[in-house]
């Protein structure tokens, strides 16, 4: 089975929630529950800029990576409020989310606007985890397999090869992202397998099999295990369900499959 070529991940974005003060006892609890998790997927937190010293530092050198949610496309400079890639790497924040469709939406990123991050992420040696996704008109009216591959052939302009293989890619429809209403796995996996082709195009066959792509929208505990079992689901974002320490150490255990 071709999974055996692709790195597992399960990957908690804990948005705008959570305190610095909190994050001991969080770290704590899940390395207490997942104690050999690295043997069959890497668990990374992407938690708020604020946090991410404390993540780091809670997390120390466990198996546990710590990512970022977002960052600016600029390297440095007159960017009141933004955040560098760079800065990141030298917290040693491992992973940056890209192109979640909060940012897409609520704060008007572009396509453009994401492919020049995840550039510059990877210029700055992070490794991206770039969103897609569509919403439920675009889902309803048809154009979700042709709206995915744009938005990730856009993303990944001019983006080499060499380059690539930092890039995880996450599948995520907007209308599933903290509503409760999960895709059917039948359905997350034949968007994903979309994907996985769309890599094939640009990057060749190798490429795509080793690529590892992520289901998110509404999963948690209950679900995983499903949607983690599909042949072009290699791991899980995870909003809501990755708040708690508990519950995403049994969406960290359902990926041992
Ligand atoms: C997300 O924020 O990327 C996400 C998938 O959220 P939730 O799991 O809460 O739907």
């Amino acid at each position: 089975m071709d999974k055996q070529y692709r790195k597992t991940i399960i990957a908690g974005n804990w948005k705008m929630n959570l305190l610095a003060s909190g994050v001991k006892d969080y770290a704590d609890d899940l390395l207490t529950m997942i104690p050999n998790s690295s043997s069959w997927c890497e668990a990374v937190v992407c938690v708020p800029f604020v946090i991410i010293p404390a993540a780091l530092s809670a997390f120390g050198n466990s198996h546990v990576s710590v990512g970022a949610q977002n960052m600016s496309q600029h390297e440095s400079g007159a960017f009141t409020g933004e955040v560098s890639a760079l800065q990141l790497n030298d917290l040693g924040a491992k992973y940056v989310i890209l192109g979640h469709s909060e940012r897409r939406e609520v704060f008007g990123e572009t396509d453009d606007i994401i492919n020049k991050k995840v550039q510059t992420a990877l210029q700055q040696g992070l490794s991206p985890i770039v969103c897609v996704g569509e919403s439920l008109l675009q889902r309803e009216i048809g154009i979700t397999d042709e709206l995915v591959s744009y938005q990730v052939k856009s993303a990944l302009y001019e983006i080499d090869a060499k380059d690539f293989e930092k890039v995880t890619i996450a599948y995520e429809p907007i209308w599933a992202i903290g509503t409760g209403m999960t895709a059917t796995p039948e359905d997350a996996q034949k968007t994903c397998a979309v994907i996985r082709n769309v890599v094939g195009s640009l990057y060749g066959a190798d490429m795509a099999r080793a690529t590892s792509i992520l289901y998110g929208g509404s999963m948690n505990d209950k679900n995983a295990n499903e949607l983690l079992a599909q042949v072009d689901i290699d791991g899980g974002l995870i909003g809501g369900a990755s708040l708690k320490a508990d519950t995403f150490a049994a969406i960290i255990d359902a990926a041992k499959q």
